[in-house]
């Protein structure tokens, strides 16, 4: 919805709202704000509200950091959820310096730079992600764990999917935020679900996907559960993903139709395609960031290990869904709903357009079950893996001039470190597991 600030002003007073917080994300992808109170909407609505960068992940050194939140009137809404007299609003913003130029670290920022590339060319973004969550118990101190009572299967319900009223509410709080919910099932794991809301251009869903994450882990702790978008919680499970579905529109047509394709596709899908899959590998440690994530990305539990696309089958990384004319699009499966959205939204349009500036065309669809081929098949084809865990993403990013490009050089060498920092720390760790397997038998 468009407001202008004359309008957020009077809604405010309108909707007795007490609290405004000015919300951005740091670099991983972590939801921020301040909150404020009617008193200094004004002023916040000027753009004249500052706070610290340097206490933020990945922002600035101490020297430079009085920073601005720059609100975007669009993103005006109440939270539901909250007591209803003396309202909680929200307001997302941009990131600027105290020069009062763009902040180049804000994943805004960088989100908006290769959509302003895709606008140069014609493009409009689309975007529609699956974002999958687990509901657990919590402990007696209302700790999360990993426990759940719940024994559902895929499309089950009630009374045997235990988190249905949960997901009821959830459904109904996000509507009332503006959400389009498209459908929400019980998943494939026991008390995993998925809630699937519509596509819109890349920096609403972005913004979408940060608010979607809010709701679902306040809403679950309004029933005393805790919802989790960690990767892979438990083991011999299936993970949880966040699929991208994807595709341009020029001139208000979907570019990546042509009906007298075998698969509906134009070339300039084709192309988008090609652009992903050559940077797959530099992008990965940004669409699965964490050491978590490349546990969910293993053969068996229907997320993606290889390099490759097909149109009829779910086992390689992007997939062509049969939904033909303005929904045609293309899904990519390897994202987790722990990625920065806005970076990783940034990454897959970036690679999108290079395929179309240079043309490249995929390499063929693979029909089969990818888990089934022998090496020496996978080889024959020239099927490419995914990077197999996070040290091997960081190399692959360090390697990719064109990731570090759309990063941006604070943004690409903040992000290397600290994730670097993040493997070290994980890799001298003593599992669980080695005390197991080691600990009586040595
Ligand atoms: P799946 O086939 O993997 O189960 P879903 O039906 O769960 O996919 O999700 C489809 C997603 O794709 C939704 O978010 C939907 O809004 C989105 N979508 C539909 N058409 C387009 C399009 N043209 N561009 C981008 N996303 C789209
Ligand atoms: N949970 C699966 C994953 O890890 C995806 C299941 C599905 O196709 O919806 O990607
Ligand atoms: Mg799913
Ligand atoms: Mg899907």
């Amino acid at each position: 919805m468009e407001y202008t600030k004359q309008e957020i002003i009077r809604l405010v007073e309108e909707e007795d709202v007490e609290f405004i917080r000015l919300q951005f994300t740091d670099m991983f992808g972590t939801l921020k704000n301040v909150a404020i109170t009617s008193s200094q909407l004004e002023k916040a609505l000027d753009n004249k509200c500052m706070f610290d960068g340097s206490s933020i992940e990945g922002f600035v050194r101490i020297e430079e950091s009085d920073m601005y939140l720059y609100p975007d009137l669009k993103s005006f809404t109440i939270f539901p959820w909250k007591p209803q007299q003396g309202k909680v609003a929200r307001l997302i913003c941009d990131v600027y310096k105290a020069d009062r130029t763009p902040f180049e670290g804000d994943p805004r920022y960088i989100l908006r730079r290769a959509i302003n590339e895709a606008s140069e060319m014609g493009y409009t973004f689309n975007v529609g992600p699956e974002c999958e969550f687990f509901l657990f118990n919590t402990d007696n101190n209302g700790a999360p764990t990993t426990e759940s009572f719940d024994m559902a299967g895929y499309f089950d319900l009630g009374p045997v999917d235990l988190g249905e009223e949960v997901r009821r509410d959830m459904v109904l709080n996000l509507e009332e935020m503006g959400f389009e919910i498209e459908a929400s099932h019980h998943e494939v794991a026991p008390a995993q679900h998925e809630i699937d809301f519509k596509y819109e251009e890349a920096m609403h869903t972005a913004d979408n996907i940060m608010t979607f994450k809010l709701a679902v882990k306040s809403i679950a702790k309004r029933h005393g559960m805790c919802a989790t978008f960690m990767p892979k919680p438990k083991f011999g499970v299936c993970g949880s993903g966040m699929h991208i579905n994807m595709s341009l529109f020029k001139d208000g047509k979907n570019a990546f139709e042509d009906s007298s394709d075998r698969h509906g596709l134009s070339k300039i899908a084709y192309h988008f395609i090609a652009g992903i899959m050559e940077h797959m590998k530099g992008m990965t440690a940004i669409t699965n960031p964490l050491v978590n994530s490349y546990k969910r990305l293993v053969p068996g539990f229907e997320a993606p290990t290889y390099i490759a696309w097909s149109a009829t089958n779910r086992s390689p990384l992007i997939r062509i869904p049969a939904a033909h004319g303005s929904s045609t699009r293309i899904e990519l499966r390897c994202p987790d709903p722990t990625g920065n959205p806005y970076l990783v939204l940034a990454v897959c349009l970036a690679a999108g357009l290079d395929g179309i500036k240079r043309e490249l065309t995929p390499k063929g669809e693979v029909c089969c079950n990818i888990f089934e081929l022998t090496e020496e098949e996978q080889k024959e084809l020239g099927i490419e893996s995914l990077p197999c865990n996070l040290m091997d993403a960081i190399t692959e990013m360090e390697k990719s001039e064109f990731v570090q490009e759309v990063l941006g050089n604070h943004t690409g060498t903040k992000y290397l470190k600290a994730k670097k920092k993040e493997w070290q720390e994980y890799i001298t760790q003593v599992s669980g597991w080695e005390i197991d397997q080691y600990l009586s038998k040595y």
